[in-house]
């Protein structure tokens, strides 16, 4: 008898360890505002990486973080691909986003049309060759969700409103992302979505399969019902982590608004959080 249950801690001690030997553990590493990084053994993401303006209640990046991003250096180095919302000042900023891939050879950029289109503005004809690494996806509200990958990352992509819908910022190009890193973790990044179940409710089935191991809404769909039920009942993430939270909400969770004590929240620069895709 004690030689069977030796086995069976060997065995479970066994599949642990090859778990962990294979990678299978993600990290999602919190920048500012919604800027974050995935990180999936040697396959790094971003999401809306650089942006300048806080308009006065939101976080912008440190400095040696964001030198450490022009620079590729740890943890930025070997940043195979970057994911942008939208072009709001708040998550996007064409001119050091043309700087970044001028000083990153190797980095993909993944953006709505309108985001490309600043870009072009703020480059020079020497930059023509970068935008060969920039991809750009054109969808209205209520087309079908694309699909894209390249090594290592399955992409998919569909356009839900921003938060002021159906009166406000109707023109803006709103892009949510659900990236899988190596057939094994699935983040979806959701830029400033509109917090209405009408958004979802209409690709049911594509938000039904490939239910995010992890992801980050904004956090206004934690304060509001119809935001948690989209979370609970269409996205079925495992783990929710909260993003673009205003400064004047606490790190410190009893120190918050009633309505989003319960929930996790990225507030700090810097600070990770360790994403398991086991099932
Ligand atoms: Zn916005
Ligand atoms: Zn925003």
């Amino acid at each position: 008898m004690h030689q069977k249950l030796l086995q069976t801690l060997a065995g479970l001690a066994c599949c642990t360890f090859g778990m962990s030997a294979l990678g299978h553990d993600s990290t999602a590493h919190y920048m500012a505002n919604e800027g974050l990084m995935v990180e999936h053994g040697d396959t790094k993401i971003l999401f809306d990486p650089l942006f300048r303006n806080s308009y006065g209640q939101y976080l912008l990046l440190p400095e040696e973080m964001e030198q450490a991003l022009f620079a590729g250096v740890a943890p930025y180095d070997g940043v195979d691909a970057i994911f942008v919302s939208h072009h709001h000042g708040d998550h996007f900023s064409p001119g050091d986003m043309v700087r970044l891939l001028r000083e990153q050879p190797n980095i993909k950029l993944y953006a709505p049309n309108q985001a490309v289109i600043a870009m072009r503005s703020e480059s020079s004809n020497s930059d023509a060759d970068l935008f060969d690494r920039v991809i750009g996806v054109s969808l209205e509200y209520k087309d079908a969700p694309v699909a894209l990958s390249m090594e290592g990352l399955q992409i998919e992509a569909v356009r839900i409103p921003h938060s002021g819908w159906p009166t406000g910022r109707l023109d803006v190009e709103n892009i949510v992302w659900r990236v899988t890193l190596n057939e094994d973790t699935t983040v979806l990044h959701m830029g400033d979505a509109d917090p209405n179940d009408v958004h979802f409710a209409r690709d049911a089935q594509y938000w039904n399969r490939n239910n995010p191991h992890m992801a980050f809404p904004p956090y206004w769909f934690f304060s509001s019902a119809s935001g948690r039920d989209i979370l609970s009942n269409r996205i079925k993430a495992k783990r929710s982590v909260g993003v673009h939270v205003p400064v004047t909400i606490s790190s410190d969770p009893i120190r918050r608004p009633a309505e989003l004590r319960g929930f996790d929240l990225f507030t700090i620069p810097g600070e990770t959080r360790k994403i398991s895709a086991e099932d």
